[in-house]
């Protein structure tokens, strides 16, 4: 009944409502009509009351029509109310104001696999557990209850999003009823949330992509150009961080001019709505100073068509530029000293003849060269000599203000006067070189003193063109050098003859090489009783105009110009067949020079050499001087310990001059070590002689290597050596160097000539 009322109230079904009114009225009027009938007759009576009873008939079936009318009406709202919930694709459940459960529906039941236990009047406690104990809540069931009725009893919402163990997430929304319960909706978002996700990361990883980029990417507001976005290579760009570039625009970072340019750029951009290039320009940042660099700008429309964004990507050439600029510097600078190398001293002496030449003016070309250099290096070692080399390009630079110094070589400088008076300006300007030089020099704690050696070649008469100037100078330097150390020549006419000449006899030599004039003369070694043990190879040319040239001119003139290649190949291929053919097993001592080991592969050369010839390793000795370890050493070593793997053996000649630095001696196992005969020879005049060849015995022996004595002419020497404990000697007093005829005998073959032996 109450239901009944309730829903017309609500509802104000009008038709009940009419029908309800219409048997009010009747059952009025048959009342009415009964009363005035008790004052009427019977039959009236009869007639009021049949009135009557059918009016309240009337009014009973009318008020029956009401009800089932309503009840009819309150089942189909029922059932669309059903129809509705249980077609929601949310979870719904709803809670009267004493927590107990009044509405639910299927998804609600399905979603949390409550099935058909659910029961209306559940209390939310119940339902909690229900859900718990199926798996489907995956947090304290009482905490969460607390939480919640403690936010629905403010009156606020309760909502939040739940991850299921099973990967489902569910948005619950839990809104409190005005009647004191509340209402809550449950929406699978799993899809949604995935969907976001990957929404998420993708954006994400290409924030990433954007931040990581090493080219400067900038995104500016289209309508206010200002920064909204930039990645780290800007802030690295800018030097400056992000919080002070973004929101801002070109005009408070940059400086105004160069802000000017950058917004009159980025207008243009906008305007055209295409892709725009803008080639090198400066930019000067406010932390990462002055950066060159090239700008490609693009704008970003929004859906009406109109520019939302422009991203502008840097490309910072700077680094580029620089390494442009010191490769260009490299390239005419010396990286040690940074004075100009040769190749600037092309370009300036060609540039300084045109000047010249077109003012018939006169300049100076001076080459220098460093005394004592070499010695200072291998004393004292690479660092203080490149140091040195350092110290003096200092000096020489402050002399030669107005002058063009450069380093063209180890320790060789060259300097181009400016166009003057010549020679005096020339002879002056090396003066000043050489006294800047007259004072000690001193690197880590070494105190050294050097000085140049100074040739001096005048344009134009001297040579008019940078070959002939530049020869003359070196002309003019070579004969200096021979004559005094630290002088100051200038070219003549005769220095030049002589260059000439030395050039004539180094075509001659390679000639005699090609046609096999040379010769081999071969110098015994003999054990501390003179018996003969070995001999040494040693080249012989006899030049059809000049005689005999003794070893000493036409070596270097080999090395100078490479011819010394085919010429050591030469004497080892004659002197290891010459020995294969002895009857005695004697070892061979061939030289080597510096050069061979520089160029191509000396130990195959040396192979082949063994077994063409077919002698064996082991009778084969190389000796080599310093000069091979200065230099290349590490090549050097390599290429000794391939020769020496094969058998053959390896002596140091010419032990004591030069720079006789003992690590040489420590860096390679060597099988002999040869005193130079310049000590022998002094033995009678000098007691230092004595002393360094003693010394050098002891040296010899502590490291285990035989020691051999060379230039001995005299049994005095020899007993001398043979006292001090020398192992083997070589020298006049065993035998000259001879054709191998002349040891004939001493080498087993039965044909035998005289052998000239001078001793004593
Ligand atoms: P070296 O290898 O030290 O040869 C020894 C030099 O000392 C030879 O001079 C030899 O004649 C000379 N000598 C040896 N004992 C005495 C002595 O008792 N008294 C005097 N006065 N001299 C003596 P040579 O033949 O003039 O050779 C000079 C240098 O030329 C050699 O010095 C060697 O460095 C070089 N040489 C000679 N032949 C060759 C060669 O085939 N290849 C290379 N790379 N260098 C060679
Ligand atoms: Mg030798
Ligand atoms: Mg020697």
């Amino acid at each position: 009944m109450v239901e009944t009322l309730s829903y017309l109230a609500k509802f104000r079904d009008w038709r009940c409502l009419g029908i309800g009114a219409v048997a009010g009225l009747a059952a009025a009027f048959a009342v009415l009509s009964a009363m005035v009938t008790a004052w009427a007759s019977l039959p009236m009576v009869v007639a009021g009351v049949a009135l009557g009873a059918g009016m309240l008939l009337g009014m009973a079936i009318a008020f029956s029509y009401c009800v089932l009318h309503v009840v009819r009406k309150i089942h189909e709202q029922n059932v669309r109310r059903d129809l509705a919930l249980n077609n929601m694709i949310q979870g719904l459940c709803m809670f009267d104001g004493h927590n107990r459960l009044v509405v639910w529906n299927r998804e609600y039941e399905t979603m949390y696999k409550l099935g058909p236990h659910i029961r209306r009047g559940w209390s939310f406690t119940e339902l909690l557990a229900a859900r718990h104990a199926a798996g489907m809540l995956p947090f304290d069931p009482a905490e969460y209850e607390a939480n919640m009725t403690a936010t629905l009893s403010r009156g606020e919402v309760y909502n939040g999003e739940i991850e299921m163990e099973d990967g489902r997430v569910i948005l619950v929304v839990n809104r409190p009823t005005s009647e004191g319960g509340w209402v809550a909706t449950h929406e699978d978002i799993t899809v949604r949330k995935r969907a976001e996700r990957e929404l998420e990361s993708t954006r994400a990883f290409l924030d990433m992509i954007v931040e990581n980029v090493p080219s400067p990417i900038i995104v500016k507001d289209a309508s206010t150009l200002t920064y909204l976005l930039v990645n780290r290579a800007t802030e690295i760009y800018f030097g400056t961080d992000r919080a002070n570039i973004i929101g801002k625009s070109t005009i408070d970072i940059l400086p105004p001019g160069l802000a000017e340019t950058i917004r009159a750029e980025d207008t243009r951009a906008i305007e055209s709505g295409e892709v725009s290039y803008q080639g090198e320009h400066g930019v000067v940042t406010p932390g990462n100073g002055t950066r060159i660099v090239s700008a490609t700008r693009l704008p970003v429309k929004a859906r009406d068509g109109n520019a939302k964004y422009l991203i502008t990507v840097i490309n910072d050439i700077t680094e580029s530029k620089r390494s442009e600029q010191r490769i260009e510097h490299l390239a005419h600078h010396d990286s040690l000293t940074d004075l100009p190398n040769r190749a600037a001293f092309n370009e300036c002496i060609d540039a300084t003849i045109a000047i010249a030449a077109a003012s018939q003016e006169s300049f100076g070309v001076l080459s220098l060269d460093l005394d004592r250099f070499k010695a200072v290096n291998d004393v004292f070692g690479h660092p203080v000599g490149d140091a040195l080399l350092c110290e003096v390009a200092r000096r020489l630079e402050q002399v030669c203000q107005g002058a063009f110094l450069a380093r063209i070589g180890g320790d060789e400088f060259a300097v181009i006067t400016p166009t003057g008076p010549q020679p005096q300006a020339a002879e002056t300007l090396a003066e000043r070189l050489s006294a800047a030089f007259e004072s000690d020099i001193t690197i880590e704690s070494h105190q050294m003193r050097v000085g140049f050696t100074v040739g001096v070649a005048i344009y134009p008469q001297d040579g008019g063109d940078a070959t002939a100037l530049v020869a003359n100078a070196d002309a003019a330097l070579f004969r200096a050098k021979s004559e005094a150390r630290g002088s100051i020549r200038f070219f003549e006419v005769a220095m030049d003859q002589q260059l000439r000449e030395k050039r004539m006899l180094q075509q001659d030599l390679r000639r005699a090489v090609e046609q096999n004039e040379l010769t081999l003369h071969y110098m015994p070694q003999a054990d501390m009783s003179g018996k003969i043990t070995g001999f040494e190879a040693l080249a012989r040319w006899h030049h059809p105009r000049h005689g005999l040239v003794p070893p000493d001119v036409f070596i270097p003139l080999a090395e100078e110009s490479g011819i010394i290649g085919a010429l050591g190949e030469w004497v080892l291929r004659t002197a290891c067949r010459e020995a294969a053919s002895w009857p005695r097993k004697m070892h061979i001592a061939v030289n080597l020079s510096p050069v061979q080991f520089q160029h191509g592969d000396l130990p195959s050369l040396v192979h082949q050499v063994l077994l063409d010839a077919g002698l064996s390793p082991a009778r084969l000795e190389l000796e080599i001087t310093e000069g091979v370890l200065i230099g290349d050493f590490t090549r050097a070593v390599a290429l000794l310990r391939r020769l020496k793997n094969m058998g053959v053996r390896i002596a140091m000649d010419d032990f004591g001059t030069g720079y006789s630095s003992l690590s040489y001696l420590q860096s390679f196992p060597f099988d002999k070590i040869k005193i130079d005969r310049a000590f022998v020879a002094n033995l009678n005049h000098s007691q230092q002689s004595a002393t360094i060849i003693r010394a050098v015995i002891a040296l010899s022996h502590g490291l285990d290597v035989p020691v051999v004595a060379e230039g001995v002419e005299t049994e005095e020497q020899r007993s001398f050596l043979a006292a001090e404990g020398c192992d083997a000697i070589q020298g006049y007093f065993v035998g000259r160097p001879m054709p191998i005829e002349d040891y004939a005998k001493t080498v087993g073959r039965k044909e035998s000539h005289m052998t000239l032996v001078a001793r004593g």
